[in-house]
């Protein structure tokens, strides 16, 4: 398993060192050198990022690395649609990587941002609206009894690690292969060359000293995760784990591997976190943890939550919460931590998320995309699977859809990537690396989804 980590495969090397001096490797002109006459207004756009942006982007998967091409650069978005700046219209399945389920510029959410930010950006002090986001979280999810607010994902996971820690006062973690929790160094880490022994840095800047402690299991791998727990129990702070992993496409975990999660947690004085940034209000209402009947210790949120403003929280056992300064000794600080604009975000999200029906509505639809998809490209005669849970899906060029990291790398590459040019030439825009989950908004509309399947069908015709 040597560089198999999404993170590392999502900017292959080549082009790593290809975006310092951009080519648009032009899939369908076979033209590398776009000159200055032909250039769309999104190759310009990526030409002129490079100068002054590393690769161009401000997070590497949207730099196009893994399928090649050229990012589309937004210029708007409104409903399940986005525009690019060459003003191509696309219906979105990534919705910012899952925070917009009730589409983009939903009208109650930007009435709700607008009136915050008239009154006040942010403090740096306690706000009502911040008890009200608390108070709604803690009603949403039983296990949460206190939570605190950041501001993004990778603070929410990291700051839950540090607490299971110091918690516990033990040290090691364990992860999943394929599993993304941020971008924290204890996280960056991948499977050592032995199994069971201590991970391996997945990215340069981490210390070996660090990683260390980290050990990377095999997702729903039950015997491996009951043999590290029978020697090393009793020196595990915490497992952390994506109760539906969508950062490898979508995988579902076994019911056998969710129990064993809890249990042995349980046995054994480790705490268990459910890392629900993305499944976290986007499978359910209850978020995995409800669809799974499980009450984990700490719960990590994003994306949702904040409604696309930059907003998290992690939270969970009262007794666990106790601990984080200032009424213990875990440091957790942030300037714009509970800041009111995207507190208000959060908060117009939610209300309208908790509308009777919506997650049927949702779940619905992105089922009926999932399954239009499938046989479209069954009847294309394409190996080719699809699944979905509640407003996220994945499409695998894999027979059935895989239970481990390693069935998800044996997926056909070269195939996904000329299903995403194929979509996106017909303006379906869906996430563009094969490692990455779908998510369908309240905008979408049935007619979006049958748009979708048929562009699909065009595309497969042409695999
Ligand atoms: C997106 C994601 C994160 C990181 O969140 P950021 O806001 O990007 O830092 C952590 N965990 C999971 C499961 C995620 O999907």
């Amino acid at each position: 398993m040597a560089d198999d980590s999404p993170l590392i495969h999502r900017i292959p090397a080549h082009e790593r060192t290809a975006a310092s001096t951009h080519r648009g490797r032009g899939h369908r002109t076979g033209s590398n050198q776009p000159t200055g006459s032909t250039m769309s207004k999104n190759e310009q756009l990526f030409q002129r990022a490079q100068r002054h942006i590393p690769g161009g982007v401000n997070s590497p998967v949207r730099a196009f690395g893994a399928v090649g091409g050229t990012p589309r650069f937004f210029a708007r978005g409104a409903g399940a649609y986005v525009w690019d700046a060459d003003d191509k219209r696309y219906i979105d399945y990534v919705g910012s990587w899952g925070p917009l389920i009730l589409g983009h510029t939903h009208p109650a959410v930007v009435e709700a941002v607008q009136k915050a930010a008239a009154t006040g950006m942010s403090f740096g002090a306690p706000t009502e609206a911040e008890i009200d986001l608390a108070d709604l979280l803690c009603e949403m999810l039983p296990s949460m009894q206190q939570v605190r607010l950041v501001s993004s994902g990778t603070e929410a996971t990291m700051s839950a690690i540090r607490l299971a820690r110091g918690y516990t006062g033990r040290d090691k973690l364990i992860k999943f292969e394929g599993c993304y929790h941020g971008h924290s160094d204890s996280l960056l880490v991948k499977a050592g060359s032995g199994l069971l022994t201590f991970g391996n840095p997945s990215s340069a800047g981490v210390p070996a000293s660090v990683a260390e402690h980290t050990i990377v299991l095999t997702y729903n791998d039950v015997a491996q995760l009951e043999e590290v727990f029978a020697t090393q129990g009793e020196q595990i702070a915490a497992i952390i784990v994506e109760p539906f992993c969508g950062n490898m496409n979508l995988v579902r975990p076994s019911e056998a591997f969710v129990t064993a999660m809890r249990a042995l947690t349980e046995k054994h004085g480790a705490l268990l976190i459910y890392d629900e940034v993305m499944t976290g209000f986007r499978v359910g209402l209850g978020c995995a943890q409800g669809l799974h009947g499980i009450t984990p210790d700490l719960t990590t949120l994003g994306k949702v939550v904040g409604g696309g403003m930059p907003l998290a929280a992690f939270g969970g056992r009262a007794d666990v919460m106790a601990k984080i300064a200032p009424l213990g000794p875990v440091y957790q600080a942030g300037t714009l931590s509970g800041n009111p604009v995207a507190v208000a975000a959060g908060l117009a999200t939610l209300g309208l998320i908790r509308q009777p029906g919506f997650f049927d509505s949702l779940g619905a639809k992105t089922r009926k995309l999932a399954d239009g998809l499938a046989a479209a490209g069954k009847a294309a005669g394409q190996t080719f699977s699809a699944d979905a849970v509640g407003g996220m899906f994945g499409v695998y060029f894999n027979a059935q859809p895989p239970k481990t990291y390693a069935e998800v790398m044996a997926t056909d590459k070269p195939r996904f990537n000329a299903f995403f040019h194929g979509l996106l030439d017909e303006g379906v825009y869906i996430a563009p690396a094969l490692y990455e989950a779908g998510f369908v908004s309240a905008a979408h509309s049935d007619a979006d989804i049958e748009a979708t399947v048929a562009a699909a069908q065009r595309v497969f015709a042409k695999l």
